[in-house]
């Protein structure tokens, strides 16, 4: 048995290898050319490594091309430029190692299919140079999990996939020889060891984790290895049940969805070859998630840009052609079919597919070019049809997405587009977008979702707010991470009127239903809000629009929140007008003149501001409806044929002419939409929406808590079934550090465990603080264990007084590490003071509606002259940066000082901010991030909620809220 397919299949593949698919045989073949040409393949002596500056274009933020020729010499494909920095070089090696070990396939493909001896020794050269290579290059400053040639897992878990598949082709015919023993224990199994120590739960980096282990366990004969791949708490069929949806989406948006795909296809194909039986629901969403990334296509054939995705992608690519090949492969499909239709229509373009620098399954997109079955991969060569059914196409249709939570409402054969993206929220790549509008008309994108940019460029900032989406905000600030609910949905073939609605809590204490009702040529959009309180409601339509009737734009600053994901710090040029009732606006969108009208119920504003425009495209103006009340309803009707001729706005409907004779009159009725239409004496009444199937109103949500990329999840309430601290209070001001001999840590206390949390009775006569020992159990890793760290460990101390909350933590350290106050992080987008020894702290309050907060501190001693002594208990500023503030400003005090054995940091709240009349319950958690110094990036985090088994990558300074401690502070 082998790892794919079986020995036999191989054989029984040859004759279409040499017969209808030939010609791409020859095509792979005229790839390896160069490659066959070089003699001995290289092999880079150092690991790749990720930084802010290698591989993009300072000056466009582009990636840079990938020549694997030209491993010093990378030119912006944007500007021409040509850069030889080291930061490059060190970028290129990681394309270079996937490019290489997928060669290896390539070779190892047509060697099995087509005896070319010349491809033979190509693959086991690949395979002998990185066996004596592998070892050499260290597992350390790595990003994103351990690996010894890379920075980041799944990466060596991608390339230990091809090699080993590519091993397992090579020895198809002859079984294991010497260089299979050799490339058995001097690659595959270290490598498999490291990956297996690394669990990505549900990411989608986990699913090649998977394949790389699913793939190991075949070649290595070890069935627990497969076994664990495919049926393990994070494995293929955990990803099946959580990570792909009941609608065959991936959840965290459409280009993870085409990676995760293809990593789960070589998990099923490795799966069923070991005669795993897989769940039935697992292989009905695997094979639905071949279709859907066509359904939800644009007009222009690309897919939609939501969450992290790249920005205008077309699906005309070869990959998705093989994907779609790969789905037939398993069963009859139409949409399939017809998306080939769409892939292989003849076109007069022209230009390479990419394919001969393709870095085996990384996600690396290319522009649409001509395709034809000769333009496939090499896994169509070992599984695609012989030949293809008559290919034909059809129309696409509205679609669902129950389990994404995303409508596409089509019209005018597909030329329209109009969507309601309203559910999963999407896990760490997920943007705070729920209730975006999406109306596309041929190539005119009206309004829409235009993903994000470089992860290592500032805009990552602008693209991840809600400001950048056409998505309602409360007060200023990003809406919290939420999953909105279907509220209506009714679209039916040959139907000119659809409805769908939504409803979404995109703020403590505020909740928005936005409905879209869409008819052949135009589309009302209605937002209802209601809020525990008042509060600015924000509307932004990133249109460039004209006002039509009336008023004068005056300049003025559009206030909104400082948080680094708000985006209000990336507007400027913004203008006002005061709001009128029914208000005009146009825009030449492309060949589209679209005009909308807008009413607000409530005292409102208009603003118009300058802001990134889709990455890589210049700044635009977009618009936005500013509205101050407790609830109210802006309403808005868009038109682009020009075929609206005015529209009336009352409380009770919308009245829209379609010139003299014709008119709209729309009416909410309760949950229902009622459209009367009224042409000449005739009248047609449509009722839509009302009470929703059962199945429909619910949304199903992958929990994303075991993926350290998730962000935290703001869900007030989370610990009520975890009793609260009784937080001791003292009858006086709690003396300033430094003032006093003792501290908060050093006072005698009754010693409570995080992991044993129950309430005690505290006398508040001795206002004793409660005490929180971090050690072992609360260490999250990097590379190095607790011990391997150097045992660290802390104490955290809580106390009350009458006015404030005191949190004190004192840290053992032989060699405190502070850093400088950095403007930016050259190595990556997280916050430049998580690298360094300090404290992130997290408090969640019960004021009013739920509150949450987070800082980071790091102390910042007073340089110490070069001729004195260093003072062991110098006091020390400590350099505050608060990061999520959900409510009114809390104000945060914080001191520090450096002790004998470490330092100490203290830091107080005003009771007050935390609890509504002085006492009751709120949550709190904190982290102490402790580096050495010679480290660029943090060791590990000692963490009060506990951190064994878990890992620093890639959690940033975000913490789950649900997991804070619940402490109650007595009257
Ligand atoms: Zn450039
Ligand atoms: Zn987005």
């Amino acid at each position: 048995m082998t790892v794919l397919l079986s020995a036999q299949a191989i054989v029984e593949r040859r004759s279409i290898a040499c017969g209808t698919l030939a010609p791409l045989a020859a095509s792979l073949r005229a790839d390896l050319a160069p490659l066959l040409a070089a003699g001995a393949p290289w092999i880079p002596p150092e690991k790749a490594q990720l930084s802010r500056v290698g591989g993009r274009c300072p000056a466009h933020g582009t990636l840079l091309e990938f020549d694997p020729w030209s491993p010093r010499a990378h030119r912006c494909p944007d500007c021409g430029t040509v850069f030889h920095e080291e930061e490059h070089y060190r970028w290129w090696i990681m394309n270079y190692q996937l490019w290489l070990a997928e060669r290896a396939v390539h070779a190892a493909t047509l060697s099995a299919l087509t005896d070319d001896a010349a491809c033979a020794r190509l693959a086991t050269d690949i395979l002998a140079a990185y066996a004596a290579r592998y070892a050499q290059y260290p597992n350390r400053d790595n990003v994103l999990g351990p690996t010894r040639p890379f920075f980041s897992t799944y990466l060596e878990s991608i390339w230990l996939l091809q090699l080993t598949v590519a091993l397992d082709l090579l020895e198809a015919g002859d079984g294991p020889g010497a260089l299979g023993a050799e490339v058995r224990e001097r690659i595959i199994r270290p490598s498999a060891a490291l990956i297996a120590s690394y669990d990505e739960g549900l990411s989608n980096r986990q699913v090649y984790n998977n394949a790389a282990l699913a793939a190991a366990g075949a070649l290595l004969d070890e069935p627990s290895l497969l076994a664990r791949a495919v049926a393990g708490p994070s494995g293929l069929e955990a990803h099946f049940a959580r990570g792909l949806l009941a609608d065959g989406t991936w959840y965290e948006g459409e280009n993870y969805h085409l990676f995760a795909h293809r990593g789960l296809w070589y998990g099923v194909t490795i799966a069923e070859a070991h005669g795993h039986v897989l769940s039935s629901e697992g292989r009905r969403r695997f094979r639905e998630a071949f279709a859907t990334p066509f359904a939800t296509a644009l007009p222009d054939f690309t897919f939609p840009s939501r969450r992290d995705s790249q920005y205008r992608v077309s699906l005309r690519q070869w990959r998705m052609a093989e994907s779609c090949e790969l789905g037939l492969a398993r069963g009859d499909d139409p949409r399939l079919i017809s998306a080939l239709a769409a892939l292989y229509r003849p076109d007069d373009g022209a230009g390479a597919s990419g394919r001969a620098t393709s870095t085996a399954e990384a996600e690396r997109n290319t522009p649409p070019v001509p395709l034809t079955r000769s333009s496939l991969g090499w896994k169509s060569l070992l599984f695609a049809r012989e030949s293809l059914p008559p290919l034909g196409g059809r129309v696409p249709a509205s679609v669902h997405l129950a389990g994404q939570g995303l409508a596409v409402l089509r019209r005018d054969e597909a030329r329209t587009f109009v969507a309601l993206d309203y559910g999963e929220s999407g896990g760490g790549h997920g943007h705070p977008d729920r209730l975006n509008f999406w109306l596309v008309v041929g190539e005119a994108r009206i309004l829409e979702d235009v993903g994000t940019g470089s992860y290592v460029d500032p805009t990552l900032h602008w693209y991840r707010s809600t400001l950048a989406h056409n998505a309602p905000l409360a007060d200023g600030r990003s809406q919290w991470r939420a999953t909105g609910v279907l509220t209506g949905y009714d679209e039916r073939a040959g139907e000119k009127a659809g409805l769908v609605s939504a409803r979404a809590s995109i703020a403590p204490g505020v909740t928005v239903e936005r409905t879209l009702v869409v008819m052949d040529d135009y589309v009302i959009d209605e937002l209802r809000w209601t809020a525990d309180r008042v509060i600015t409601f924000d509307v932004p339509y990133h249109v460039d629009a004209e006002m039509a009737n009336g008023g004068r734009w005056g300049s003025a600053v559009l206030a909104g929140g400082r948080g680094l994901e708000d985006g209000f710090d990336f507007i400027a040029g913004s203008e006002h007008l005061t709001g009128t009732p029914g208000r005009l606006f146009h825009a030449q969108v492309g060949d589209v003149r679209v005009r909308a009208w807008v009413d607000c119920d409530t005292p409102h504003e208009w603003w118009r501001c300058v802001a990134p425009g889709p990455p890589g495209d210049r700044r635009r103006r977009f618009l936005l409806l500013r509205s101050r009340a407790r609830s109210g309803t802006a309403r808005s009707v868009w038109s682009w044929k020009g075929t609206v001729s005015a529209c009336a706005f009352d409380p009770g409907g919308i009245s829209i002419s379609r010139g003299a004779w014709e008119r709209h009159d729309h009416r909410r009725d309760g949950d229902a939409w009622q459209v009367t239409r009224v042409r000449r004496s005739e009248q047609t009444v449509r009722r839509l929406g009302g009470a929703l199937p059962a199945c429909e109103g619910t949304t199903p949500r992958a929990t994303a808590e075991s993926s350290p990329s998730a962000g935290a999840d703001l869900e007030p309430g989370a610990n009520a079934a975890t009793p609260s601290l009784a937080l001791p209070v003292a009858a006086g001001i709690v003396p300033p550090l430094g003032e006093v001999a003792g501290s908060l840590t050093t006072l005698p206390a009754t010693a409570v465990s995080a992991a044993a949390v129950e309430v005690t009775a505290d006398a508040p006569e001795h206002a004793a603080p409660l005490r929180f020992p971090l050690g072992r159990a609360h260490y999250r890793r990097s590379e190095a264990t607790w011990e391997d760290a150097g045992a660290p460990v802390a104490t955290v101390g809580l106390l009350a007084t009458p006015t404030h909350v005191v949190v004190e933590v004192a840290v053992r350290a032989d060699t405190p590490t502070f850093a400088p106050a950095l403007g930016d992080n050259p190595l990556d987008n997280e916050h430049p003071d998580i690298n360094s020894d300090g404290v992130q702290l997290y408090v969640g309050a019960a004021q009013g509606a739920g509150r949450y907060y987070s800082w980071i501190l790091v102390p910042e001693p007073a340089p110490v002259p070069a001729h004195e002594p260093a003072s062991e208990a110098a006091p020390a500023r400590v350099r505050v940066t608060a990061r999520a503030a959900f409510g009114p400003p809390l104000p945060l005090e914080a001191s520090a000082r450096l002790t004998p054995d470490g330092w100490v940091l203290r830091a107080a709240m005003p009771r007050a901010a935390l609890v509504s009349g002085g006492a009751g319950d709120f949550t709190l958690d904190l982290i102490v991030n402790e580096i050495s110094p010679d480290r660029a990036r943090r060791r590990g985090q000692l963490v009060l909620s506990g951190g064994r088994d878990e890992w620093i990558y890639l959690r940033g300074d975000r913490q789950d809220a649900a997991r804070a401690l619940p402490f109650c502070l007595p009257e």
